[in-house]
């Protein structure tokens, strides 16, 4: 009997051969025939503190038995506490809950565009983004993400949204005027090809934005909750937002995504401008909470730096006894591996797994590495061997 199914009744956007998955131990994942795999991919940055987690599937537990969904009509405790810390995390008076990344950050571009209608008026709606960037497959984000391959069959887009080159500061000073509402931007690109904001860029973009009360937003969907060794992913790059977005690793693999917002915006925004049915639901908060209080400590950041010191020596000694690989790229636990053949990455994923390694791609030439943040060294080492094998 195979793993895999084929043609399964999906539609025909994701392909026809699926490994049919089953269960999962730590940083172990077993398909449905009991096959092991190392997951060096976290369901795409997904699974921080790994699978099988008896801590945060007893809280989903005990919540769904007590309460498991109100709406937004009403509040609960769960959501409330994790607000108020998500708040606390930076100069943010809210948090708009959702249960993805692409609504996370089309909250984010509502927002911004409500307020700098309202404070620069009518007309003052644009939002920038730069190439190479994913903000999602809504239309709204769909409309910021540049790469062609993700919406031509569905033109007409939204209105209002130009591209910048990622880091080019002549083109910041060449575009933003004061009819943009926004800028968002990812401080690690995480499906472009793992580049990252440099210093001179952040601190252009900030003065600008100041200078013409542009809001920045943060798209931390892949970077945020520590996989850059840093609570944020902007810490690590030194960009200054006003609003972050997360979804990911928000709640351990729990649908749940958080748009953190300044008073300012805040204050300008009117009831029923935005909701949602179930974002913030009393199950993902509350499991949230326990993720963010095992993230948001000091010493298991640094343990990511370290675990992330540890991963990249590694990649440099493969590119070292590998021809077929050139680059280490990312930052922290979000790693890339930049090949010299592009048209070898499938073929390496596929070598990878039949190894008992998951691992995923990004951009158009690097393979990624976004293992659970509670890896082990033994754990990269064991996933560095078989890569090096498959290269
Ligand atoms: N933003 C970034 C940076 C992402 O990496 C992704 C997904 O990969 C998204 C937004 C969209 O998230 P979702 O697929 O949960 O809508």
């Amino acid at each position: 009997m195979s793993p895999f199914v084929n043609k399964p009744p999906y539609p025909n956007n994701y392909g026809s051969d699926f490994l049919v998955l089953d269960r999962g131990e730590g940083c172990y994942i077993f398909d449905k025939k009991g096959n092991k795999y190392l997951d060096f991919g976290s369901g795409i940055s997904v699974n921080a503190l790994g699978y099988g987690r008896e801590d945060l599937a007893d809280i989903a537990y005990k919540q769904m038995k007590k309460l498991i969904h109100t709406s937004n009509l009403y509040a609960t405790e769960p959501a409330l506490e994790l607000a108020t810390k998500l708040c606390k995390t930076g100069n943010f008076a809210a948090v708009h809950f959702g249960n993805s990344g692409t609504e996370a950050n089309e909250a984010a571009f509502k927002y911004a565009r409500a307020y700098s209608q309202r404070v620069k008026g009518e007309g003052n709606y644009k939002i920038l983004s730069f190439s190479n960037a994913f903000h999602g497959r809504t239309f709204g984000t769909m409309s910021a993400t540049p790469k062609e391959k993700y919406k031509a069959p569905f033109y007409p887009l939204v209105p209002g949204f130009e591209t910048a080159e990622y880091n080019s500061v002549d083109d910041l000073k060449k575009i933003l005027d004061s009819s943009f509402a926004a800028v968002i931007v990812e401080p690690l690109q995480g499906e472009g090809g793992l580049d990252s904001l440099t210093k001179e860029f952040c601190e252009a973009l900030h003065e600008i934005c100041l200078a013409k009360d542009i809001l920045i937003i943060s798209d931390e969907v892949q970077t945020g909750f520590g996989r850059t060794g840093e609570l944020y992913g902007y810490e690590t790059f030194g960009l200054k937002p006003d609003i972050i977005t997360l979804s990911k690793p928000l709640a351990g693999g729990l649908p749940l995504s958080a748009t953190l917002i300044p008073k300012k915006v805040n204050d300008l925004i009117k009831i029923g401008e935005h909701g949602t049915t179930f974002g913030g639901g009393p199950v993902t908060t509350a499991v949230a909470l326990k993720v963010m209080s095992i993230i948001n400590d000091k010493e298991f950041l640094d343990n990511i730096k370290e675990l992330s010191s540890y991963f990249k020596s590694g990649l440099e000694d493969i590119i070292i006894s590998c021809s077929s690989a050139l680059k280490v790229k990312g930052e922290g636990l979000l790693l890339g591996l930049q090949l010299a053949n592009p048209n070898l990455i499938p073929t390496v994923i596929n070598k990878c797994r039949e190894s008992g390694l998951l691992i995923l791609r990004t951009g158009s030439d690097s393979l990624r590495f976004a293992p659970p943040l509670n890896i082990t060294k033994e754990e990269i080492k064991t996933g560095l061997d078989i890569l090096k094998k498959a290269l």
